[in-house]
């Protein structure tokens, strides 16, 4: 099987599913075996009648009280009944089912599940799905897989066709029976090889490829899909340095002939801001002027938690670069940021004077605008290039590029990074981050850039104010959302899902919008923004809710990224259990921007009193790192499966936080092959070459939100 295979080279995949299969991003069988669930459920034990909550997922075990009814309206059949378990009653309705009626029998138990509606006084479960005791036991023991699915897929043609694939991968995948058909007709044509030779795999102890990524579809338990875990965190790590060494290599003859001085304009800026740069920020600016006056080419990490003010030292360093007639570029993971840059610099060109011309290129502009852009940058008439990964686009040729800055460096993928630099003859390089890592991982993962740290706050902010609340809570949120409003203010709604799913029990963006729009007085602009919707949109929304012109945006975590609308005070995380803290605490540094005081309501589940506590860690602590450490202190690394704690570097799987040991066995495995075989042209390497480019290809023009 060869993993470069188009999808509907499988067996079943037709044209509908394949389109299916391609809004997710799926592509080829390598897209599909990599498409590894976005967490696991283990389903819970059956809860008596007489408990049953409201509007969740429950789990009932009991008999039918009446056979089904089936009626008919208008074409549709509706089936009701009834089922008790000796502790209460519950309603039961499916539509469109009418074989209900016949499979299901009064003095049998059936276990049910669903979500649980009002009705009247009684409680509803519409479309309950059906288990026979011994079937759902297996469900309570086993992991069930859950994906990211898109609308008309379902779990079930994910693993229909995972199965295929992993079933011609290897004779020797070892999964439960009767779980991966051994079709032997397609073993033969097993053209699959294990990149990682057993040598290494064998000292690393890290599973065979292929029994890991069946492992992460079909879990035979918690271990095993730790171990999965463990090998494909590794290989992520592992060809993500290989590309860094490659950076390395290149970086360490670099001289440069540009010649740089501060001729005023950064001084000219400084004084017309209405605020003073903090200490930390003098200081680092201080590091940047003397590597670009300096003869080296300076290749520095900005590293400042969210709100500590790095956007206006990368302002200072592209003024001071365009003042000695070169050109400098601002890269951005997200449109949306690359605008809200764009005017930001925009407006202190204008309010200090300076007569340089800055410039947005981004992705959603049209060829003509592009065509525009393009021409004013390599005619030179641009001096201050701002935009996303169309930057690093073939088209994009610079006139005098002397320096490359990457705002939000752990979005983007090394190759970006290298491309970028590639633009210019070895322009100088800033990269920003606000994810703070200890020193160790930097080392490892910024290869050897060196680093600043803005370990301080501008003065005038106000601490962030913090609550952790259950559902119960949620009215005085929103009542409280509607009074900052009042006041002038804005406020976030960040909820996990984008539509209604009927796996997962949490709040989706499109339903809460509308609830939240009735439930707030009309003059109140109520927004949506989610990661599916096309970038012009996302940035027409992002542009009114900069504006004032929407007060409450309810959106997932694409708003974790940079954004800054000083004026927002409010952020109302909804299930916030379902996020790992690290993340809680981006999401939080989107308030507390400006001089006002500024609120974070957590708000979880209400199930239990541990939630609370951890997320009360949050109250206690304002370094991202700690956050996580503490984190995985008190969970422990089987209940943080899946949640992503960092989201640093993009890596989908692996985490820079909590599998930082297998970043660091990764390190010592590159660096060993790399002085053994600098390029990988032993026959043992051969495979992992060939990955090694293909990722490399790929990567350039991929960026994700
Ligand atoms: P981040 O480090 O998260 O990128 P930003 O650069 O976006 O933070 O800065 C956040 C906000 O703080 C902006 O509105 C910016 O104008 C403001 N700011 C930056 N430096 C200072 C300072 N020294 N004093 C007061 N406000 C500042
Ligand atoms: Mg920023």
């Amino acid at each position: 099987m060869n993993l470069e295979a188009p999808l509907d080279s499988l067996k079943g995949i037709g044209e509908k599913t394949k389109h299916l299969f391609e809004t997710a991003g799926i592509e080829t069988v390598g897209d599909l075996l990599t498409y590894y669930p976005r967490a696991y459920e283990r389903y819970e034990e059956p809860a008596s009648i007489q408990d049953l909550p409201q509007d969740e997922i429950v789990t009932i075990q009991g008999m039918l009280t009446t056979p089904i009814a089936n009626r008919y309206y208008g074409g549709k059949c509706i089936s009701t009944t009834a089922c008790s378990d000796g502790t209460g009653e519950v309603l039961l309705t499916w539509y469109n089912m009418p074989y209900q009626k016949n499979s299901l029998r009064t003095g049998v138990t059936y276990i049910f599940r669903g979500r649980t509606k009002k009705k009247g006084k009684r409680l509803l479960i519409e479309q309950a799905a059906v288990f026979h005791e011994e079937q759902y036991a297996v469900l309570t023991t086993t992991l069930q897989p859950v994906y990211s699915l898109t609308k008309g897929m379902t779990v079930r043609m994910v693993q229909k066709a995972v199965k295929q694939v992993l079933s011609s991968l290897q004779p020797s995948v070892h999964t439960s029976e009767n779980r991966v058909a051994q079709d032997t007709a397609a073993l033969k044509n097993t053209t699959y090889a294990d990149y990682l030779p057993e040598e290494l795999r064998n000292r690393y102890h890290l599973c065979p490829w292929a029994e890991a990524v069946s492992q992460m579809h079909f879990p035979d338990s918690f271990d095993s899909l730790q171990t999965a875990h463990r090998r494909l965190a590794f290989d992520e790590f592992f060809f993500f340095l290989l590309q860094l060494q490659n950076l390395r290599e290149h970086r360490e003859q670099e001289t440069h002939s540009f010649h740089i001085r501060a001729k005023g304009a950064a001084d000219r800026l400084i004084a017309s801001l209405s605020y003073e740069l903090t200490g930390a920020q003098k200081k680092v600016w201080a590091d940047l002027l003397r590597e670009l006056q300096g003869e080296k080419v300076m290749v520095r990490l900005i590293q400042g938690d969210v709100g500590s003010g790095k956007t206006i030292l990368a302002v200072l360093a592209l003024l001071t670069v365009a003042e000695n007639g070169y050109q400098g570029a601002l890269m951005a993971p997200t449109e949306v940021l690359a605008a809200q840059h764009y005017d930001s610099i925009c407006r202190l060109l204008e309010q200090s004077g300076l007569p340089y011309k800055a410039l947005l290129l981004t992705g959603s502009m049209t060829a003509k605008q592009k065509r525009e852009a393009y021409a004013q940058m390599e005619s030179g008439e641009a001096s201050i290039v701002i935009g996303t990964h169309a930057l690093i686009q073939e088209k994009a040729v610079y006139h005098a590029l002397a320096l490359v800055i990457t705002d939000e460096q752990h979005r983007f993928g090394v190759r970006q990074r290298e491309m970028l630099a590639q633009k210019g003859s070895t322009p100088h390089t800033i990269v920003m981050s606000a994810t703070p890592i200890p020193r160790t991982l930097a080392v490892i993962l910024y290869g050897d850039l060196d680093i600043s740290v803005l370990n301080e706050m501008p003065a005038n902010r106000l601490p962030i104010k913090n609550c952790v609340v259950g559902p119960s809570w949620r009215p005085k949120a929103w009542d409280f959302i509607e009074k900052q409003v009042q006041l002038g203010h804005q406020a976030y709604v960040i909820c996990p899902m984008v539509e209604e799913s009927d796996l997962v029990d949490a709040e989706n963006v499109m339903e809460y919008t509308e609830t939240i729009r009735k439930a707030l007085p009309a003059e109140i602009h109520v927004e949506y923004l989610h990661g599916r919707m096309k970038p012009l949109e996302k940035n027409e929304v992002m542009g009114r809710f900069l504006r004032n012109e929407i007060q409450v945006l309810v959106s997932t975590t694409v708003v974790e990224v940079g954004v800054n609308v000083p004026n927002a005070t409010v952020m109302l995380i909804e299930n916030a259990d379902r996020f790992g803290l690290a993340q809680l605490h981006q999401l939080r540094g989107r308030v507390g921007r400006g001089d006002a005081q500024s609120y974070c309501i957590f708000l979880h589940s209400g199930k239990s009193s541990e939630i609370a506590e951890r997320l009360d860690i949050l109250n206690h602590s304002n370094d991202g790192f700690e956050i996580a450490a503490k984190d995985l202190q008190l969970r422990g690394p089987g209940e943080l499966f899946g949640v992503r704690q960092s989201g640093l570097m993009n890596f989908r799987l692996a985490d820079v936080y909590m599998d930082a040991d297998v970043l660091q066995l990764a390190n010592e495995a590159v660096t060993k092959i790399i002085a053994e075989d600098p390029e990988l042209s032993l026959p043992e390497h051969r495979e992992m070459k060939a990955i090694y480019q293909r990722q490399k290809n790929r990567q350039s023009g991929q960026i994700s939100l």
